[in-house]
């Protein structure tokens, strides 16, 4: 079986990506390598992703993926984007960030946000392919639901009513920005 190597140690993301992923595939984590993340030192979320997979990829002699995603509230300057795994560990919790998130956004009558992804794929000796994923939304009053990772709680997908929080995991998985990213990604690379 052709394996590849998810390059996350987020759970959330892990879970997301495998089952978008063809079932021909065998989905490997760097967890159970005992591979670490790269620092992350660009400045985009395609940067990223590029820079995380050319990284994982070095560790197998087989394709690798990776992501870089994030939360973009228009009323905070598009943060904590890039910034938004590294807000939650600055306060301590996903749950702490969120707090901090809505206390910011309590005056703000602009709540439109986008969660955005990066995916890059690299097959073994080949050049990394990339692609975008977006999908707009709104940041609730309150955190809500416990489904999901991350921000979900304070995410309300447009034509929704109900935050990634309180959303079944299947219904999200089809539709969110990673969604988004792998459906072009697979234009690309016609054996995902
Ligand atoms: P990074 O890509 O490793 O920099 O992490 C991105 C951060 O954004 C993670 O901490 C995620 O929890 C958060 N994030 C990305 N995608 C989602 C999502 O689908 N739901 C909730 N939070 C997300």
């Amino acid at each position: 079986m052709k394996k590849i190597l998810i390059g996350t140690h987020n759970k959330g993301k892990f879970k997301e990506i495998a089952y978008l992923i063809s079932r021909k595939f065998k989905k490997v984590s760097p967890i159970s390598l005992r591979i670490k993340s790269p620092k992350e030192t660009g400045t985009s979320f395609i940067s990223n992703s590029k820079l995380k997979v050319k990284f994982f990829s070095k560790h197998v002699d087989y394709d690798a993926i990776s992501d870089d995603s994030g939360l973009c509230i228009k009323a905070l300057k598009n943060r904590p984007g890039i910034y938004s795994a590294r807000l939650a560990k600055k306060h301590g919790s996903f749950h702490k960030a969120m707090k901090f998130i809505l206390k910011k956004m309590k005056n703000k009558k602009n709540r439109n946000a986008v969660f955005v992804c990066s995916l890059s794929y690299k097959k073994k000796n080949s050049k990394i392919i990339s692609a975008v994923g977006k999908l707009k939304g709104k940041i609730s009053y309150r955190i809500l639901g416990k489904k999901g990772f991350g921000y979900d709680p304070i995410f309300i997908p447009l034509k929704s009513k109900f935050t990634f929080g309180q959303m079944q995991k299947n219904k999200k998985v089809k539709m969110d920005h990673r969604f988004l990213a792998f459906q072009k990604l697979k234009k690309k690379i016609k054996i995902l």
